[in-house]
């Protein structure tokens, strides 16, 4: 049997197992975990999986090889897999839309943060110091990692936020776990919470008091379980005669994306990826062949895409070494806020269907697509919210109310309760030790 390792971007020396790389986040080197090598998986052994859970456990499971989880993986992937990605036709066979939001906070980052609460779960000891995840949000992140890991024994959540910065939508979906879910209003700006959240990570005093992990996209074990829903689209729509499938995706971070363009590398029938992001154009730039220029984030209509500076460029960089053959191997588009606006308009009126801000840039991607590069293959828009997590945005624009998924409205009906502090790490200390101190008394 073989086993499987996974290597820094920044220095391949440095190696660590599946557990290990998800439990440690970031490579000590601040690197990311990258494959040292590509499992040899062939779309037949995919093909016959009767439904997502079942395609998860076979997909990743070769990355888990020889790995102390190696033996969980179909009770794990079974756990976060338990609601559905349907592809929904718009254009009869020509354009589909992968709807990604079906899970309890209605974005795509549910897949990841369930598969990571799920593997880190099994890998408590039982009788070991709470473990505390810091997870540092501008909004959708800190809400599904809050749902992945609410009621599980042992470990403690605490959500940092900009006060005043998140939409009142966001702000519940925050505030409104309790339990072992607590939420922290920083007086400050998204990379002040970032900056805090990185700080606690390494600050010794904070490391003797407890055990403390972050759980942001970075981690493989966010990344990897969003390479299941592309397979999964791809065996679907290509069929039998495995034409491949192009995927259009609205990106910030690049790690949905990256999961899409690791499932190809594993050889799954996927054509064109086309990376759609709002007027944080780094990366459209860069691919259209200006140097790279990572630079701060302007604020947009689709603001969990707010990324000036995306982290899984690295990961980018280290599967294509050579940057022409990077630059060969995707395209990407940038779309402002008023083209956003008219977007979610033109389609609600054309197709009946209501974007959040985040996918109408994917469906505005599309529209700017060459009539050739349309008829070439088969599209799918990547829908990575739901609209109704947008609605103060969405609802002035369709002139209407939007129906609130069930799961979403269960968490609008709980009450919200969080602290403020001051955007400074003597603060956080405090309030970590404040709330311990009566959660134990
Ligand atoms: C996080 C997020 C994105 C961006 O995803 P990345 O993996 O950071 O590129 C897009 N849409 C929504 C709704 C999100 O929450």
């Amino acid at each position: 049997m073989t086993t499987m390792r996974f290597q820094s971007t920044r220095d391949p020396g440095i190696t660590a197992g599946f557990a290990a790389a998800l439990a440690g986040g970031l490579a000590p080197d601040g690197g990311l975990y990258v494959p040292q090598s590509w499992p040899a998986i062939a779309p037949e052994d995919l093909d016959g999986a009767p439904d997502l859970p079942a395609l998860a456990a076979r997909l990743i499971g070769p990355f888990a090889e020889g790995d102390a989880l190696a033996a969980s993986m179909a009770p794990i992937c079974a756990e976060a897999f338990s609601f559905p990605a349907p592809v929904v036709d718009l254009e009869s066979g020509r354009l589909a839309v992968l709807e990604l939001f079906h899970g309890p906070t209605a974005a795509f980052k549910d897949f990841g943060a369930r598969f990571l609460a799920a593997c880190l779960a099994r890998l408590r000891e039982p009788r070991s110091r709470t473990l505390t995840i810091l997870v540092a949000t501008s909004g959708d992140t800190g809400g599904a990692v809050a749902a992945a890991f609410h009621g599980r024994p042992g470990i403690e959540v605490v959500v940092l936020f900009p006060k005043g910065r998140v939409s009142p939508t966001q702000q519940q979906q925050l505030t409104c776990w309790g339990g072992n879910v607590r939420a922290f209003a920083v007086r400050g700006t998204f990379d002040d919470c970032q900056r805090l959240a990185k700080q606690a990570l390494l600050d010794q005093p904070l490391r003797e008091s407890r055990e403390l992990s972050s759980a942001n996209s970075i981690n493989l074990g966010r990344l990897l379980p969003q390479s299941v829903y592309y397979a999964a689209t791809a065996l679907a729509l290509a069929g039998s005669s495995g034409a491949p499938v192009s995927f259009i995706i609205p990106s910030g971070n690049l790690g949905n994306a990256m999961a899409c363009i690791w499932a190809r590398r594993l050889g799954l029938p996927i054509g064109e990826i086309v990376l759609a992001h709002n007027a944080n154009r780094t990366v459209p730039e860069f691919l259209d062949g200006a140097p790279w220029r990572p630079r701060p984030s302007v604020a947009t209509l689709a603001s969990a895409m707010d990324v000036g500076d995306p982290s899984n460029m690295e990961r980018l960089r280290a599967l294509y070494p050579d940057e022409a053959q990077l630059r060969g191997a995707l395209s990407a588009c940038s779309v402002d806020d008023e083209a956003i606006r008219a977007r979610i308009r033109a389609d609600y009126r054309r197709l009946g269907r209501i974007w959040c801000p985040h996918t109408a840039v994917a469906a505005e991607a599309y529209a700017r697509l060459s009539e050739g590069r349309r008829r070439a293959g088969r599209w799918v828009l990547v829908a990575t919210a739901h609209p109704a997590k947008f609605r103060e945005i969405v609802e002035p624009l369709i002139g209407r109310e939007i129906a609130v998924p069930a799961a979403l409205a269960q968490l609008f009906a709980r009450p919200s309760a969080y602290r403020e502090i001051e955007a400074d790490l003597g603060a956080l200390r405090a309030a970590l030790a404040y709330e311990a101190r009566e959660a134990g008394g």
